[in-house]
């Protein structure tokens, strides 16, 4: 059986990572689909879990095979879901959290062959964004500068998304996340035609 394809964006620094951290453990059959990047790693990530962290060559490379289900250029950087690593895990039967920007998202949508539920997370006002990337103290002030413009943007791409979250309590925020999670399973207990799925009388 196939799992369910699960897109999640949100402005740099609204907390999207700490928040799948923290719904993915608590719900068995999710996997997170590691993307390839050419930004350099943070401190304390890890290459193969956070991200598979490449060369441009190797990303270019990777690109003109085909080898993306989507990729895009994210605040000077490179960005690749593997269609691969998608697919495999999806024939498994797991469903697949896209950790992706407003630009793969929208490829994702135009695609007829993937059908997927979007969520868009947003911060409770951009001071706040602001606040949160500061102290997460990842970023040189020019690129926190860049992230912070491209918040604006993004945010307007927000009406596209089935789902809207707002991180601002980080429990309640998780909540919502997990809800949606199980309700998009819950309708995939559909056949085909769209009738349920009906107990065996019989057995
Ligand atoms: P993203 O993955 O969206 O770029 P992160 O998960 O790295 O963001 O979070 C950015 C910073 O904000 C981190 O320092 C994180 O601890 C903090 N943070 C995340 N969610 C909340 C929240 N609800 N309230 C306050 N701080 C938060
Ligand atoms: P970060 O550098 O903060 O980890 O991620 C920056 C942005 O790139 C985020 O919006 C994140 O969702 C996005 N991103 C991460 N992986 C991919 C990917 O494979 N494809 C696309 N299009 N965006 C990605």
């Amino acid at each position: 059986m196939n799992g369910r394809l699960f897109v999640i964006s949100a402005p740099s620094g609204t907390g999207k990572t700490t928040l799948l951290r923290q719904v993915m453990t608590g719900i068995a059959g999710l996997a997170f689909s590691v993307s390839h990047t050419t930004r350099l790693p943070r401190d304390g990530e890890r290459d193969g879990i956070d991200y598979h962290f490449v060369s441009r060559q190797e990303f270019l490379e990777m690109r003109d095979r085909g080898s993306f289900l989507e990729w895009a250029f994210v605040h000077d950087n490179f960005y690749g879901t593997s269609l691969q690593e998608v697919h495999g895990r999806l024939g498994q039967g797991l469903d697949v959290i896209l950790d992706i920007d407003v630009q793969g998202a929208a490829v994702v949508r135009r695609s007829a062959a993937l059908e997927a539920s979007h969520i868009f997370i947003i911060p409770p006002g951009l001071q706040e964004l602001e606040r949160r990337l500061r102290g997460r103290g990842t970023e040189s002030e020019e690129k926190l500068r860049t992230r912070l413009q491209n918040a604006r943007k993004e945010m307007e791409a927000a009406r596209d998304y089935q789902y809207l979250i707002v991180n601002d309590v980080l429990d309640e925020a998780a909540e919502v996340l997990r809800a949606i999670i199980l309700a998009e399973r819950a309708k995939a207990h559909r056949l085909p035609d769209g009738n349920p799925i009906m107990l065996r009388l019989d057995r």
